[in-house]
């Protein structure tokens, strides 16, 4: 079967090429709209304001704009409150500069004659002349044969008549070559340029903004990839290099805390296989010696060297030892891996844990002193101390370890034993300590590993399997306490135990 082909989907998108599509597409959708609304919106003006009908090549919207303002100004000094005499001389100084330029101006009030720059035949015949109409209506008229402008101002109780005409007033500030073909042109082609600067603007800052952004977004993301890679190429100690709290730096740094653990429990994985390893030659290696002496003495029996009663009880009593060194050490594995599957489940009840050390300790101490040991029990606690407690297990732990400080006593001092109980807020704490040969400080978290025995060799005789302590901290876990020990060779070893206090109320306990 052939490589499946990637599917072409828009999910196999490179981020850039998104992002470049996104920008894209962010330009155009608004340049298109911008230009369908501003041509709909510049045509209706042109249609509404009927500028196209004003076409001729001497409009000038500048002159319109100028003479409004004129005009406005001669209307605001017509209506104001001033004097006839105040009125007349200001116009004055506005006529004076249009005369120059052959511009007439006539103004009457209530059909009174107020001011005339001509006699008012004359300027009312030029002003037929120019624009064959009734002048009751306001006026602005701009073309080649002159320009009209006739304006109707009232104040309350006067009204005014302002006539400005001229017959060769031409259009100077904008030559007829330069003028577009129509106002509605010149309109939209200003208005098309604008458009097109701000499109052109709006589009190179656009790009460079997506361009930037594209490249902060891709680069970590490429980093993290690169990273992952090395990963799947086992290279545990790659750790990306990124410095930012954003959510790309939150996911790189929850990317390298991710290999980190990864490195860590891999490392763990090796260790137990290692320990494993160990733990199966330490037991057939354990096994061996008791078998290769029951093997012995079984042959010693069937070739008749034992030919005496006595040395015949001798050698069966040796077999008998043996294979109870080997029940026990198969018990202690079988222990250990039904616990550590799981597969044991704890009688916990809610205990007063001082009652049963009191009562545990009056044993000890009774068993202890006939083997030559001094024994010391000291309760810190304040009673009541509620425990959850399997008691029969809880009680193999104590004498499991009390078991090995009797086994690793020092030959040349008399063995001491003490047992402590300390109470806290929340927890209590036991410590059994010796004055034995202690232990390397270095191999103090390895004694509760299956099969660790400090006599690496297995030279010593000693009757351990070395996974009495392994079994104690499987117990003493399941309780969701603690074991952990501390000492220096020849100096004794303490172990202490940790467990969680809890209420009298639920002293009836569940299976745990
Ligand atoms: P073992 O059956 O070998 O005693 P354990 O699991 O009980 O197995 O103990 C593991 C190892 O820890 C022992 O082999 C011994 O080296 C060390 N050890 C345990 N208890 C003591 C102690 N009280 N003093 C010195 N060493 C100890």
């Amino acid at each position: 079967m052939g490589r499946q082909k990637k599917k072409r989907s828009s999910k196999n998108l490179r981020i850039t090429t998104r992002i470049s599509l996104a920008t894209i597409f962010g330009i155009v959708i608004p340049v298109v709209i911008v230009f369908i609304f501003s041509s709909i919106f510049l045509t209706s003006i042109t249609k509404y304001f009927n500028f196209s009908a004003v076409s001729t090549t001497s409009y000038s919207m500048l002159n319109q704009i100028q003479w409004s303002q004129t005009v406005s100004s001669l209307s605001k000094e017509l209506i104001s409150n001033e004097s006839r005499a105040e009125k007349i001389n200001k116009i004055d100084s506005y006529v004076t500069p249009l005369e120059a330029l052959g511009i007439k101006l006539y103004i009457d009030c209530d059909g009174e004659l107020f001011y005339s720059t001509e006699e008012k035949d004359v300027v009312m015949r030029e002003a037929q002349e120019i624009l064959t109409n009734d002048f009751s209506r306001n006026i602005n008229y701009f073309s080649e044969n002159g320009m009209l402008i006739v304006t109707h101002a009232n104040s309350g109780s006067e009204s005014y008549l302002l006539l400005i005409e001229s017959k060769n007033y031409t259009v100077h500030d904008v030559s007829d070559s330069q003028l577009p073909q129509s106002f509605s042109s010149l309109v939209f082609s200003k208005t098309g340029l604008i458009i097109l600067l701000i499109a052109l603007v709006f589009i190179a800052s656009t790009t460079v903004l997506s361009i930037i952004t594209s490249r902060t977004i891709s680069k970590p993301i490429k980093k993290l990839a690169d990273g992952a890679n090395e990963i799947a190429r086992g290279n545990l100690n790659h750790t990306i290099d990124y410095d930012s709290t954003n959510e790309i730096g939150q996911t790189v740094s929850a990317f390298n805390a991710m290999s980190k653990r990864l490195k860590h429990s891999i490392e763990e994985k090796n260790r137990i296989e290692q320990s494993r390893k160990e733990m199966i030659a330490g037991v057939a290696h354990d096994l061996r010696t008791p078998l290769t002496s029951a093997k012995g003495y079984v042959e010693g029996l069937l070739d008749g060297i034992a030919n005496t009663p006595e040395k015949q009880e001798r050698y069966l009593k040796t077999i008998y030892s043996s294979t109870i060194a080997m029940e026990r050490m198969l018990d202690d594995l079988l222990t250990i891996s039904r616990l550590e599957l799981g597969s044991i489940e704890l009688n916990k009840k809610t205990v007063e844990l001082c009652e049963v050390l009191d009562d545990c300790a009056e044993e000890l101490s009774l068993e202890l002193e006939k083997n030559g040991f001094d024994f010391i029990y000291e309760n810190k606690a304040e009673p009541p101390v509620y425990v959850e407690l399997d008691i029969d297990r809880f009680m193999r732990v104590i004498h499991n370890i009390i078991a090995n400080s009797v086994k690793y006593t020092k030959k040349e001092e008399k063995g001491r034993i003490e047992l402590t109980v300390t109470g806290y807020q929340k927890s209590v704490i036991l410590s059994i300590s010796d004055n034995g040969i202690g232990i390397e400080p270095e191999n103090l978290s390895r004694i509760f590993e299956p099969m660790y025995r400090a006599d690496r060799a297995r030279t010593k005789v000693t009757d351990g399997s070395g996974i009495g302590l392994a079994v104690c901290k499987q117990i003493i876990e399941l309780h969701n306490g603690q074991i952990w020990a501390n000492g220096a060779v020849g100096e004794g070893l303490t172990v202490y135990i940790s467990l969680n206090k809890t209420t009298a109320t639920d002293r009836e306990g569940t299976n745990g």
